[in-house]
């Protein structure tokens, strides 16, 4: 059925449940894969706590996916997050996010609360919310400087709060003309985006990224969409899947992808 999820996290960074735990949730749901993504090591970040825990994250997932190699595929990959420069040889795959700007030696995280990106706007970007945006889809075209990455991670991030709160207005020619000058930068080198419900899963909106405007220029530019719920817990693990298939068809798109032992497959929706 390629019942799959490539962006999964656990207690190793910011979820609630070990690896194996998610395991087993997804084995109860009927996957016949799992990829987990635990976030890169932030140096500039007390976010994921002061020790890097890459490497016990690595022997975890890898003990896994002897144990289970009977019921389940397992990949190890990683959520990249864009100025953090992990190691990225030993990974299945790739996810490439931006949850971080860089403004003058100072790292800024925006992947917050409504506040706190209030905040930010006010304090880097004269209260202009739509100054923040351009400056966040100028930073999302630089990923491919950073790493060779399979998946654009949650590609418009910043409307996390745009069913509650506008900063900016997300229909307009502005904010959309910035949003695909990121797209055709990163289309060149990134094959695939992710229909993304982890606001969806922590109840922040009720749709995933990206928007549907984007979604359809990503197609035109021949990106391939691949379905995930960004899950941090057990209970969340198959959050929006069918939501999101019925979406990817609204848009136009015929197949999604998965990851198999040969890379990166197309399978019908
Ligand atoms: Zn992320
Ligand atoms: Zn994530």
């Amino acid at each position: 059925m390629h019942i799959q999820n490539l962006h999964t996290h656990t207690a190793f960074c910011d979820g609630a449940n070990t690896p194996e735990e998610m395991v087993v949730a997804a084995l109860s749901k009927g996957f016949d894969s799992l990829g987990f993504s635990g976030h890169s090591y932030m140096t500039y970040s007390k976010y994921l706590g002061d020790i890097d825990r890459t490497e016990e994250y690595k022997k975890a997932i890898s003990e896994l996916k002897i144990k289970y190699k009977d019921q389940i595929k397992i990949y190890l990959g990683l959520e990249v997050d864009m100025y953090s420069e992990p190691k990225m040889s030993d990974y299945d795959y790739l996810i490439g996010s931006v949850h971080y700007f860089k403004i003058c030696e100072e790292y800024v995280g925006f992947d917050k609360s409504e506040q706190e990106v209030e905040d930010i706007i006010n304090t880097y970007f004269n209260g202009n919310g739509m100054e923040y945006a351009k400056y966040y889809y100028k930073t999302l075209a630089q990923l491919p400087q950073y790493g060779k990455f399979d998946i654009i991670g949650h590609f418009d991030l910043i409307t996390k709060h745009s069913d509650n709160r506008t900063f900016f207005d997300e229909s307009s020619k502005e904010y959309l003309n910035a949003a695909f000058e990121a797209a055709e930068v990163l289309a060149k080198k990134i094959p695939f985006f992710e229909i993304n419900n982890g606001a969806v899963a922590r109840g922040y909106r009720k749709s995933p990224y990206p928007s549907v405007p984007i979604i359809k220029r990503l197609k035109e530019l021949g990106l391939g969409a691949v379905i995930t719920s960004d899950s941090h817990s057990t209970k969340t693990i198959d959050c929006g899947f069918e939501l999101s298939t019925e979406l990817l068809k609204e848009c136009g798109f015929k197949e999604k992808y998965i990851l198999t032992d040969d890379g990166f497959a197309a399978v019908s929706l």
